[in-house]
């Protein structure tokens, strides 16, 4: 009988969850992502498909069971939905997900839903139309908004909306994020800025802690729920009131890394243990043939001890990340 392999790093954490990045590129300019646009560096030859069936069936086979598919935009890849009906009929990936900041969902949200992804966060960081194209440089909101409609519509699972928290320009819509998600089964969660090496001036501008949220919430009778085994980041709040849940991913809170559940892998195959850790390492030496199996798993766990217990965010090291583009959010 062959051992049964399970990802564990040496402070007993558990890896059901990989954030697989498909491609650097993107469509948008966040201002606090990149503020200028995708710039090509160096070569893009981004994971083929075969490379990322291989290293999934590799992830597959160690316990990993949820994968969320990134980028930059992952959707701007032409062959992003055979990609995803791909990685969904691994056996084992029982949950696929994906991050898009929306762009044509109102036409593509059922190709997707058809290629197997069941769970959707879109980004949406203001819901006034003038604010979110000073944010994101695109003047997009109405569409992306319709773009929720239509994944109910295709049979979504999970809708949830990726609102970066940005002080003076959206920590004053709280009353309207919790109205939006009133009478819709929803959840909103608001990610603290994370500092990067590119955004160090935006960050200090702009970084609000997330515990300005969770005391508002706490005070309009919103109450802390469990969290789910394989569950991202966010701690989630719901209210007796609303259809929609209020969640809040902070990073620079105490004890975030204590339920890390999660590794990533960059769209041109590194694995990296952390966001914010000092670079990744790559796979795709061993992503070349099928009969690799065995020997990525080894390397994998082989790496898996140098997985550290906590970021340094609080000591002023935000690793080596430039942007979160460049390594899948
Ligand atoms: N392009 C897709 C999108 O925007 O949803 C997927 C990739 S994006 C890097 C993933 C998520 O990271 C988005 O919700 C985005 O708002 C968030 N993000 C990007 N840079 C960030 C930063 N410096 N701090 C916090 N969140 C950030
Ligand atoms: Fe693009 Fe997403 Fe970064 Fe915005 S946050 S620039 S949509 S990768």
């Amino acid at each position: 009988m062959t051992e049964e392999k399970i990802l564990a790093d040496p402070f007993g954490r558990r890896f059901p969850y990989l954030r697989l990045s498909v491609t650097d590129i993107c469509n948008f300019r966040c201002s606090y992502c990149l503020p200028d646009g995708y710039k090509k560096s160096g070569c893009e030859s981004f994971l083929e498909k075969d490379e990322i069936l291989r290293l999934v069936r590799a992830f597959a086979g160690m316990g990993t069971w949820k994968i969320r598919l990134t980028g930059g935009e992952p959707t701007v890849r032409t062959d992003f939905t055979e990609i995803a009906a791909a990685v969904a009929a691994v056996p084992g990936i029982r949950r696929l997900a994906f991050t898009t900041n929306g762009y044509r969902l109102p036409e593509r949200a059922q190709e997707f839903y058809d290629a197997g992804l069941r769970a959707i966060n879109i980004s949406i960081d203001s819901l006034n139309a003038k604010k979110f194209r000073d944010i994101t440089g695109h003047d997009r909101l109405e569409e992306i908004l319709d773009g929720i409609d239509a994944c109910y519509a295709a049979g979504f699972e999970a809708v949830k909306i990726n609102t970066v928290l940005l002080k003076g320009l959206n920590d004053g819509e709280l009353e309207g994020f919790i109205d939006f998600v009133q009478d819709k089964n929803i959840s909103l969660r608001f990610i603290e800025l994370m500092r990067t090496l590119d955004n160090q001036d935006y960050y200090k501008k702009y970084h609000l802690s997330g515990e300005t949220v969770t005391e508002k919430l706490l005070a309009r009778g919103w109450q802390q729920i469990p969290r789910d085994e394989g569950a991202g980041p966010a701690v989630e709040f719901t209210h007796p009131e609303s259809a929609g849940k209020i969640g809040l991913i902070a990073p620079y809170s105490k004890d975030f890394c204590k339920t890390c559940n999660r590794l990533r892998i960059s769209a041109k195959g590194a694995l990296h243990l952390c966001l914010f850790g000092t670079g990744g390492y790559s796979l795709r030496d061993y992503l070349q043939h099928d009969d690799q199996t065995e020997e990525l798993q080894e390397k994998i766990m082989e790496l898996m001890r140098f997985k550290r217990s906590k970021h340094f965010l609080h000591q002023d090291d935000s690793g080596a990340t430039p942007h979160l583009a460049s390594i899948g959010g």
